[in-house]
């Protein structure tokens, strides 16, 4: 998983950023503080799990991220 780069679908909401659809993100997702629901190369729903001290979320294609993946941008 690419991380820093422009998305090419909305984590949140699945939106097709690519193609030009805007996301409509809660304040909480833009903050960082939950966990995102779509893969944001393939736009996949991933399989999230929330942890005490973070979250992963996995796409079946594209493999895992993890909060702290993030944390360290
Ligand atoms: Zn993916």
């Amino acid at each position: 998983m690419l991380l820093g780069d422009a998305p090419d679908f909305d984590p949140f909401t699945g939106a097709h950023l690519a193609a030009g659809e805007e996301g409509d993100q809660s304040p909480g997702a833009r903050a960082g503080l939950e966990a995102p629901r779509y893969c944001q190369l393939c736009g996949r729903r991933m399989v999230v799990q929330v942890r005490p001290d973070g979250w992963s979320a996995l796409c079946s294609r594209h493999g895992d991220v993890d909060s702290t993946a993030l944390e360290r941008r």
